[in-house]
């Protein structure tokens, strides 16, 4: 069974009492077509800062939104994952990009002392910051974060089943650029992108996965439509494409030098760990503690997964 090697990462190089200022080079929706949620390709320019060349794809980085909050203190950070290979978007690593989706909803009530009945227009602070900034603006950044979901040392020694709902693909299409648009190593092992979204229309990054898709036989895009049938959605979620299609996945999951890497709503996970314990693939990938272990994964609840199932190594989670 072969674990992956990480690479040693820079964290935490700039902090939130010193952030520093990335330009705003462009901010386009990167979404398949017309659709209720509005989700953009933002690149900033990090040259001269802290930040420049010292990222990796799979880390995220912060960013603080101007303004103050409801108590009048500056504004926390909100974590953004980096959309981008580590040579950035320009190839020496000065221009990084991720993927924010508006975070817009009715309110709804969060504690006891709220008005049942407020359902006043909700709006995230600082997504829609982020969807708002045009090319010049300044925009405050920290990071890079996180040291564990990443591409292993070496990637030719792994296959890859990337499993992704909404702005999780943001990772993944650094992963992918990465992988398969190294000019000096191409890689060339099973790669598969399990990409969930309700519509069609949701699809982020649809072109780019396609063109990939067409350009490397090694790399399988999938697409997983769960409120949507038509020629090309088949209304399902990520893990029930998983669980139809074994003939196509078994292989896949079955070969030892295998990494899971799952990203975006927390959900997903739980229904990924029913669908591997149900076709027998916990095994390098998952911990199963007692009493589950000796329970019908159909009888497996959330509040009994999170505590008794852990991920190896070799399953690697983002989810927020
Ligand atoms: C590692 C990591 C990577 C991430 N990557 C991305 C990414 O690539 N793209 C992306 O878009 N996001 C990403 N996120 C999420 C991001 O950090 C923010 O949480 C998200 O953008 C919302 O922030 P906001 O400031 O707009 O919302 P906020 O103003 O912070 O509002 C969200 C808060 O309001 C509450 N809330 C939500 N809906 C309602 C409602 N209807 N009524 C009342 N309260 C509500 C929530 O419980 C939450 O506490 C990532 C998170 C993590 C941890």
């Amino acid at each position: 069974m072969s674990e992956p090697r990480l690479p040693k990462v820079q964290m935490n190089l700039v902090r939130p009492k010193d952030p520093v200022v990335g330009r705003v080079v462009s901010n386009e929706l990167c979404m398949n077509g017309k659709s209720a949620s509005f989700v953009k390709h933002l690149v900033l320019d990090v040259s001269d800062t802290k930040l420049a060349g010292t990222f990796r794809a799979g880390q995220s980085f912060g960013v603080i939104a101007p303004g103050t909050d409801e108590r009048g203190k500056p504004h926390k950070l909100r974590l953004y994952s980096i959309a981008c290979p580590t040579w950035g978007e320009d190839g020496v690593g000065c221009l990084l990009s991720t993927t924010p989706k508006r975070l817009i909803d009715e309110y709804v009530p969060q504690k006891a002392v709220d008005d049942p009945t407020d359902h006043r227009l909700f709006l995230g602070v600082c997504s829609n910051y982020l969807c708002d900034v045009t090319a010049g603006d300044e925009v405050l950044l920290t990071g890079p974060n996180g040291k564990r979901f990443l591409l292993p040392e070496d990637p030719s020694l792994h296959n890859y089943l990337f499993l992704a709902t909404g702005t999780g693909i943001a990772p993944f299409r650094g992963m992918l650029m990465e992988l398969l648009e190294n000019p000096s190593k191409p890689c060339t092992r099973r790669i598969d992108l399990v990409m969930g979204t309700p519509y069609t229309t949701d699809l982020l990054y649809d072109d780019l996965f396609r063109r990939l898709a067409a350009a490397h036989e090694n790399f399988h895009y999938h697409t997983a439509i769960s409120r949507e049938s038509g020629p090309r959605g088949t209304r399902v979620y990520v893990d029930g494409l998983i669980n139809q299609d074994m003939d196509t996945f078994a292989p896949l999951l079955a070969d030892s030098n295998t990494l899971i890497y799952v990203c975006g709503l927390e959900g997903m996970r739980f229904g990924l760990y029913k669908t591997l314990a149900n076709h027998g693939f916990t095994d390098g990938y998952l911990n199963v503690k007692a009493p589950l272990a000796d329970l019908p994964p159909e009888q497996w609840q959330i509040a009994d997964m999170k505590p008794n199932i852990k991920p190896t190594a070799r399953c690697m989670l983002e989810v927020y």
